[in-house]
């Protein structure tokens, strides 16, 4: 998507030749106008596929979600990243290791916003390693949900992300796909 790339390039930092920091318009600060084409985007790319509801991960997958939520008018449902050692039988759970921070962390959904008969769209900020992703797709399938379909903002595609979501049988959209990173230097797959 040339705005989310254009964005990118003007506002991105790569810390490293492997992380990429969005704070100005995803991260920290949101840019919702950017959201909103980010939400377009993704109506375009799955408008032959049925949607009951958009998932995603707590916190940045929230705001793309929320406006492709109401675009498809589908209730939104985040995921939430868990610290509470309180033992709750009403939620489902998978454990995901954190490429940015390194550590390993446990996502937990409620068992009353997950059902049977519903078709999801799993939406992420980022694609690294497929880590989130695939947690994510373990809460869903746990719930006898079908993922419909699987939408990433930025993927980084030199990262093993996509092989490892699409060897499950799950196709991977990304936004913008990052080919390298560096300093003074982003640049994007050429489609
Ligand atoms: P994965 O689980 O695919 O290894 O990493 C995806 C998750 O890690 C995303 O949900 C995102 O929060 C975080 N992440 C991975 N790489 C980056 C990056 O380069 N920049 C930022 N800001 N987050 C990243």
């Amino acid at each position: 998507m040339k705005r989310l790339e254009e964005c990118i390039v003007k506002y991105g930092k790569a810390l490293n030749k492997d992380v990429l920091k969005v704070d100005a318009f995803l991260n920290h600060q949101i840019d919702p106008d950017l959201m909103m084409e980010l939400g377009k985007d993704f109506v375009e790319h799955f408008k032959d596929t049925p949607i009951t509801k958009v998932v995603t991960i707590e916190t940045s997958g929230i705001a793309p979600s929320v406006m492709l939520g109401y675009l498809l008018h589908v209730p939104v449902v985040f995921m939430k990243k868990s610290k509470s050692k309180i033992v709750d039988d009403n939620v489902y759970t998978a454990n995901i290791h954190s490429f940015t921070k390194g550590i390993d962390y446990e996502i937990t959904c409620s068992k009353d916003y997950l059902a049977k008969d519903d078709q999801v769209l799993f939406i992420d900020d980022f694609m690294a390693n497929g880590e989130a992703c695939i947690g994510g797709i373990k809460i869903i399938e746990q719930s006898g949900a079908s993922v419909a379909g699987i939408g990433i903002v930025i993927e980084k595609a030199f990262q093993p992300g996509r092989k490892k979501v699409e060897a499950l049988g799950y196709p991977v959209y990304s936004q913008a796909r990052i080919a390298s990173l560096d300093k003074d230097m982003i640049t994007f797959v050429e489609e």
